[in-house]
């Protein structure tokens, strides 16, 4: 149990030296124990050394978890929160803020370099290698864990920040980042877009703010105090990168260099401590002041998007996706790493075919992937992983559409193929007799060369849930207004379209079952089950087909 100080404290300083922890810290003139950080100085003779040197009556005392709900006092106002709406919110979508969202997703798995110095650095290629964007960690992310509440350097006045941080020394200090952390990321590039020039502005966030918008606030295995510490750490990780840019002429704007700086400033940390009635100081809140680095003067500048000299890149971020992210971290982080990159790939338009090979190099690197190249059982493990993250991202709505001819339904998951299972008791017990009676079931094993065929497969798209729609942009509504157009002209001519519960009403009209539906149309069960409950507008040609089969005119 965490020490606290008393409200007698005299201020006098003598215990802040002796604490081998580093842990009392000073706010406003006043003393006070980062919970995080006391020990109780477990491993020092003697015992608490606050204790021994305090020269009052009352020096410091074990901190006994208050219960109740605490007295709301003043708190340094904050921004405006975010989703409103209850699901979603604009956000910075630039490819810096793509990149830095991997890093702190993907961690030790990106493929990180070492400069001449010895640091590591992650590089990304933009517009086929004419600019670059460089990532490195700052090693004080790290340290900061350990000394508490130090913010990182201000923000520079100059273009550039010159002064270069040391960056951690090695990949085990990478793998040490959180990847929840990559939601705070998130969270700030939502903040950022609500103001006019974010490199120059600030936002202040509470971890209240924090807590809801991860869904901290119902969890009940955590105290208050746990999750205040959670939440710093988190906020620290996520303000640890230092980001470069080089980009070339693009259409009207022309090139740009952004030399290394900060791609957050955590400008301050603030505690908000309260005092129980026997006068014990207790942490009940902490709040943020976060300001965005200089790449939102070329990435997020609305202004200078207007004049044709900067990028203005912005999506919607569902806050579905910050709560599933802190749900399966620890139990799925392929799927949780997938999520993420997802949110920005799925901005780059709704067709987006994607390699198995590329999925799993998301999910668990280069190096992962290698290892199941050359040995069989890492093979199997992978395999396992992967279609149980799949079957995850399904559960949570970006359900995968394999492609047909690449990723046919023999190698495809067992989740996957018992998707076409009837609800039905009767309809079930058809489809497993159909199934008995085929040359191969559902349930065989896997077939042979079937990893070398996955390496070879595509995912067509991943559906993206209703709360992950993009908020239209002027492109894309402009696009829509010319569609709209060409739909009209073409509703001339086109028959009204089937809708799902036609084509339901027509078939039990027939006795027909799903699965003799799927036969007779050369569709796969899923696929009938999905134009039934109006999952997806059914092309004029296979609504010909399945007039056909169904006998509607
Ligand atoms: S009990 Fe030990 S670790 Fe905790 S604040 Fe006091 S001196 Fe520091
Ligand atoms: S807790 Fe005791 S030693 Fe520490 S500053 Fe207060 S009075 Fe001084």
């Amino acid at each position: 149990m965490p020490y606290t100080i008393h409200n007698h404290c005299t201020q006098c300083g003598s215990c802040v030296p002796e604490c081998p922890m580093g842990a009392i810290q000073v706010e406003h003139q006043h003393y006070w124990i980062d919970p995080a950080l006391c020990d109780n100085c477990a491993t020092v003779a003697g015992g608490p050394q606050c204790v021994i040197h305090c020269p009052i009556e009352m020096p410091p005392s074990p901190l006994k978890a208050k219960k109740g709900r605490w007295k709301e006092n003043d708190r340094v106002a904050t921004s405006p929160d975010l989703f409103l709406n209850g699901k979603t919110n604009t956000f910075a979508s630039a490819i810096v803020m793509w990149e830095g969202c991997n890093l702190l997703a993907q961690r030790q798995s990106l493929p990180w370099q070492r400069d001449a110095t010895g640091t590591f650095y992650y590089e990304r290629q933009v517009k086929q290698g004419r600019g670059q964007l460089r990532f490195w960690l700052r090693a004080e992310a790290f340290s900061l864990m350990a000394a508490g509440t130090a913010p990182s350097p201000s923000p520079p006045t100059v273009e550039a920040n010159s002064c270069v941080a040391k960056a951690p020394a090695s990949i085990a200090s990478i793998e040490k980042l959180d990847i929840r952390s990559a939601c705070l990321h998130l969270i700030y590039a939502a903040h950022a877009v609500a103001l006019d020039h974010p490199w120059e502005q600030t936002f202040v966030i509470s971890d209240r703010q924090i807590e809801q918008y991860l869904g901290l606030d119902k969890r009940r295995d955590l105290n208050k105090t746990a999750k205040i510490i959670l939440i710093r750490e988190l906020v620290q990780q996520s303000c640890g990168l230092d980001v470069e840019v080089h980009w070339p002429q693009q259409g009207r704007i022309p090139k740009f260099s952004i030399l290394r700086s900060p791609l957050w400033h955590l400008q301050e940390i603030q505690p908000n401590l309260q005092e129980d009635e026997a006068g014990r100081r207790h942490l009940v809140g902490m709040t943020f002041h976060i300001q965005a680095g200089q790449w939102a003067k070329y990435f997020l500048n609305q202004s200078g998007c207007k004049e044709g000299s900067a990028f203005y890149q912005y999506g919607l971020l569902p806050r579905s996706l910050l709560q599933t992210v802190m749900g399966i971290w620890q139990q799925h982080e392929g799927a949780a790493r997938i999520m993420l990159w997802f949110l920005f790939k799925s901005k780059l338009g709704m067709e987006q075919r994607i390699t198995v090979p590329t999925l799993m190099r998301v999910a668990y690197g280069q190096e992962t992937l290698q290892q199941g190249y050359s040995h069989r059982e890492d093979r199997k493990r992978l395999l396992r992983t992967f279609e149980g993250d799949l079957e995850v991202l399904n559960h949570y709505g970006l359900k995968p559409i394999f492609d047909p001819e690449t990723y046919p339904p023999e190698i495809q998951p067992l989740w996957a193929k018992l998707a076409d299972l009837p609800e039905d008791a009767e309809e079930a017990l058809e489809f497993w007799m159909m199934d008995g009676g085929n040359s191969s079931r559902l349930t065989d094993a896997a077939p042979r060369g079937k990893w070398n065929r996955l390496m070879q497969a595509r995912i067509l798209r991943l559906e993206i849930p209703p709360d992950w729609q993009q908020r239209s942009s002027k492109r894309d509504k402009q696009r829509n207004r010319s569609r709209t157009k060409t739909a009209n002209k073409k509703t001339v001519t086109t028959p009204r379209s089937l809708s799902g519960e036609q084509i339901v009403a027509a078939r039990k009209q027939l006795g027909m079952s799903q699965r003799s539906l799927a036969e007779k149309t050369g569709k796969s069960q899923s696929w009938i089950r999905d134009v039934e409950n109006g999952r997806f507008r059914i092309k004029l040609q296979d609504q010909n087909l399945l007039k056909k089969v169904l006998g509607l005119s």
